[in-house]
């Protein structure tokens, strides 16, 4: 990347109310079929559109095509029985109702390639596309075959290696991994989390990202995050192992949250997408809020390592305050940029 401070979203953006009830996770679609296929489709190139209108560098499909951003993936695999269901508590948080691994896991055919083709038709800008990480996967099912966390992580990562590199050839230029796990199960994370990912990552030319939060902002997610204290520390786990792993990229959450900024120092030269916008709060960052996180992110990572970004997915929010973020993300880096310059 030349362009300096290259902006990104971290992942999901609000769908269009004709595609899916709006500010809502797990959201039913409102059509099906042909007409849903198509639908997606269009919302795919309106979210496109919105985030080059706001200046966004480096752009993505919005999550347009998905429900939610691990289980619509599970869906596409054999060995789920999304009939058969457990409650289950996700990352230590929230009960939720979770589909069952039956048996060997596997992916017949690729889950968003043909999704990142139709992407990289309508645009000449850099592509990031978001997967999940497969300790985050198994986080959301109830295992009744393998019986192991581990093994069946070490299953997933295969299986998401094999639809990394379609994405790959499908031109996709940034791979993210979403591993919010990576924030809860630091024992695992440091065993075998890394090491699951590093299998996902195996063999891609292209550049590979994981991305690591504190949620999006639903209240089972704020209510934990006023658990944890005045300084979080969680990153501090799992950065020495990931300084030194072959992911090229890590994505944080950094604005209005009590991470120290400090923390980052532990991944020096890694790039690093630092979320300067807050996903949980409606209220809009002004530039100079957004430019003020990136100037202290500056003094733990070289300049030509920061990539401004969102601390998580903006699905839950309406599309005008989604658009509003963007804007101050681009206007805030744009200031930070030339300052850079002189
Ligand atoms: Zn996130």
């Amino acid at each position: 990347m030349t362009l300096l401070l290259p902006t990104s979203t971290a992942g999901s953006l609000p769908k269009p109310s004709w595609l899916a009830e709006p500010e809502k996770i797990w959201s039913p679609w409102q059509l099906d079929g042909k007409e849903l296929h198509q639908a997606k489709q269009d919302a795919l190139l309106v979210s496109l559109q919105e985030q080059v209108r706001a200046g966004v560098d480096i752009v993505s499909d919005g999550e347009q095509t998905r429900q939610h951003f691990v289980t619509t993936f599970i869906e596409h695999l054999d060995g789920v029985d999304f009939n058969q269901r457990e409650t289950v508590r996700i990352r230590n948080r929230y009960d939720a109702s979770v589909p069952t691994v039956v048996g060997a896991v596997s992916r017949q055919k690729p889950v968003f390639v043909e999704d990142a083709k139709f992407l990289r038709q309508h645009t000449d800008k850099p592509i990031k596309w978001a997967l999940p990480g497969p300790m985050t996967m198994i986080d959301t099912l109830y295992d009744n075959h393998y019986k192991s966390r581990e093994k069946l992580a070490w299953e997933f990562a295969t299986i998401l290696n094999q639809e990394a590199k379609e994405l790959e050839a499908a031109g996709v230029d940034i791979i993210q991994f979403d591993e919010p796990a990576f924030n809860v199960f630091f024992d695992d994370v440091n065993d075998w989390g890394i090491a699951t990912l590093e299998r996902a990552i195996e063999g891609l030319k292209c550049e590979t990202a994981v991305h690591i939060c504190y949620g999006y902002g639903i209240k089972a997610n704020n209510d934990w995050k006023k658990t944890l204290g005045s300084e979080w520390r969680q990153y501090e786990k799992a950065f020495p192992k990931l300084q030194q792993s072959k992911i090229d990229i890590v994505s944080l959450e950094c604005q209005n949250s009590r991470v120290p900024m400090d923390l980052i120092e532990l991944i020096r030269g890694k790039k690093v997408m630092v979320g300067a916008i807050d996903v949980a709060t409606n209220d809009i960052e002004t530039p100079e809020a957004v430019a003020d996180t990136l100037r202290k992110a500056l003094q733990f990572v070289d300049a030509d390592k920061l990539y401004p970004s969102t601390n998580c997915g903006m699905a839950p929010l309406s599309r005008q305050v989604a658009k509003g973020k963007l804007q101050a993300l681009s206007a805030g880096a744009d200031i930070v940029r030339q300052e850079l310059v002189g």
